[in-house]
């Protein structure tokens, strides 16, 4: 008898079962139903998933002996990784592993768009078939080299896809607010707004994670800024892109084609676009090589088996939050400066030229590395698909030319501890203070020049205005007639009458029609929204 069973919801290269037997039972169950893996996930000590089986809160919660569960492949956006690290189960996924394939498929898309292969295939079979012929003036294709290739999302596929673009005689620009214009520059990349490679591309390619950020970046807005006759390829997520709007953009010819390995009701990969003939949709097999497939589950096994042993596995995306030799002085303020962090990267507009933190008061006496680790986790988890931990944080901000400072100070700064943190983009540039209040709790004390005072937990909206009557009320009246009640208000202003920001807690997100709605009442310069994390725990209030 093995000591451990392993169950497996996805198909896995056999590669990784045998890895895996050496060691535990394993059971293979491939389609199964979420109600039946709820009925049976508490006989488990791990589970392997790829993009398919969804794990979700309620399988997790069922599952009491879980240890470990492995995506054998990249995105764990069908894991529910809270819930998961809430009950200290392990998520490892396999990053690097299906770079290749993922980045192969996407020049096959597009060389196949560009070339009207599919479309020419079936001409040819159906004239095959049925003894007529085909007209090749029908399938006149469109030549890539010198053509210009915009990337969105440059990471480690969008990086190989520039490379491969590159090779076929591509122009590349590319746009990412976590990575520099020096670091891109190294990779033959020009660094361009997201307004400007929209207009300026040929080809727009997409290989961002699915955040709140970026679901549906690609909108009417954004088509109607494109060259007339773009190519869209995507192989990151269906939901990045609206495909209603691009259904509109392909008919109305402002888009000549579109070639997607991602829809957004998947599975079962249902979508409008198969009735239009300028369109070629494959059903999510960016990772679906042999290769990629075989190393994919090779380290997942290991992974697994590496937790199961009650080690620390190479790639987890959710190591224990509080590393153990970090004293629990600083515990609180860790999650006082992760909170900020998350603060700074959905507030901040532009990419990211440099982090300057600033650890005032008491804790000026204590290193202030896990604070700065803490820091960037926030900031660069809300944004990215790999897995950030404290550990990883910083390595993952250095490897991707985002610079960071940290400084301590003993000066007086009227609180008796006090983290800033300046972040500077290609656009903008903003200072949040937060602090531990002794009797009180965690608050934002300062944004910009202002002076607030804020609970950082839950969702919130940040407006820039001007400081004249009447906008409270509107704003009120419009989230009061969509059931978004307003928790708290603080409103930190020059002068009266002047430039002002107002924080406004929320019980639940703002659709962003509502916040392009906000935006044209009168006096609003701005509005932004803002999820801080869940409610701060008690146990974390108080210095
Ligand atoms: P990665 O984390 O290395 O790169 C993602 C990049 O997107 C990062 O550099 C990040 O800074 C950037 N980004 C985040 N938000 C952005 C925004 N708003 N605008 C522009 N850039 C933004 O991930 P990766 O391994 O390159 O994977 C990219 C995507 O491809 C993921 O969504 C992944 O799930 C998907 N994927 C699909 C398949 C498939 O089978 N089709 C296979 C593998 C990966």
């Amino acid at each position: 008898m093995k000591p451990y069973r392993v169950l497996v919801t996805d198909v896995l290269a056999q590669v990784g079962i045998d890895v895996l037997s050496q060691a535990a039972e394993v059971d293979m169950r491939p389609g199964i139903s979420s109600e039946e893996l709820k009925s049976i996930i508490g006989d488990y000590d791990a589970l392997i998933v790829r993009s398919t089986t969804k794990v979700t809160r309620e399988i997790i919660e069922a599952a009491k002996k879980l240890r470990v569960i492995g995506r054998a492949g990249v995105g764990v956006d069908n894991i529910d990784v809270v819930a998961a690290t809430e009950r200290g189960i392990y998520v490892v996924n396999s990053p690097d592993a299906v770079t290749i394939a993922a980045a192969e498929h996407t020049m096959a898309l597009l060389l196949a768009l560009a070339r009207r292969v599919v479309q020419a295939h079936s001409a040819m079979n159906t004239a095959n078939k049925s003894g007529g012929s085909v007209d090749r003036k029908k399938f006149m294709g469109t030549q890539l080299a010198g053509k210009t290739m915009g990337i969105i999302g440059i990471g480690r596929i969008g990086s190989y896809v520039a490379k491969l673009s590159q090779a076929f005689g591509m122009r590349v620009i590319g746009y990412d607010p976590f990575v520099t214009i020096e670091s891109a520059r190294q990779k033959g990349i020009e660094w361009k707004e997201l307004e400007v490679l929209l207009k300026e591309a040929d080809v727009i390619s997409l290989h961002v994670p699915l955040t709140d950020e970026t679901y549906h970046m690609l909108d009417t807005r954004q088509f109607e800024m494109m060259k007339d006759g773009v190519m869209i390829i995507n192989t990151s997520r269906g939901a990045v892109i609206n495909e209603a709007a691009l259904y509109k953009a392909l008919v109305g010819g402002k888009v000549a084609g579109a070639a997607v390995d991602v829809v957004e009701a998947e599975p079962p990969w249902k979508t409008k676009l198969l009735e239009l003939e300028n369109v070629i949709v494959t059903p999510h097999l960016g990772a679906s090589t042999v290769e990629a497939q075989e190393v994919a589950a090779r380290d997942i096994a290991e992974q697994l088996l590496t937790v199961l042993k009650g080690e620390i596995p190479r790639n987890a995306v959710n190591l224990p939050p509080i590393p153990i030799e970090v004293r629990e002085f600083l515990k609180p303020f860790m999650q006082l400066a992760e909170r900020i962090g998350r603060f700074q990267s959905q507030i901040c507009r532009g990419g990211i030229k440099l982090i300057q933190l600033f650890h005032a008061g008491q804790l000026a006496s204590y290193d202030t590395a896990p604070l700065t680790s803490a820091f960037l986790k926030g900031f660069l988890e809300v944004r990215l698909s790999e897995a950030v931990n404290y550990l990883n944080a910083p390595v993952i901000a250095r490897s991707r030319g985002i610079g960071f400072t940290d400084e301590r100070t003993t000066e007086d700064v009227g609180y008796s501890n006090l983290i800033t943190a300046r972040v500077i983009t290609t656009q903008e540039q903003w200072t949040v203070s937060g602090s531990l209040i002794r009797d009180v709790g965690m608050r934002i004390v300062r944004i910009n020049q202002y002076h607030v005072d804020v609970i950082p937990e839950g969702h919130a909206l940040v407006f820039e205005q001007y400081d004249k009557p009447g906008i409270v009320g509107r704003v009120g009246t419009l989230l009061g007639s969509h059931n978004i009640n307003i928790a708290n208000m603080q409103l930190g202003r020059e002068r009266v009458g002047g430039h002002s920001i107002m924080i406004m807690l929320v019980d639940n997100p703002v659709p962003n029609e509502l916040l392009e709605q906000m935006k044209t009442f009168p006096n609003i310069i701005d509005v932004r929204s803002v999820y801080f994390g869940p409610p701060l725990s008690e146990t974390m209030q108080s210095p």
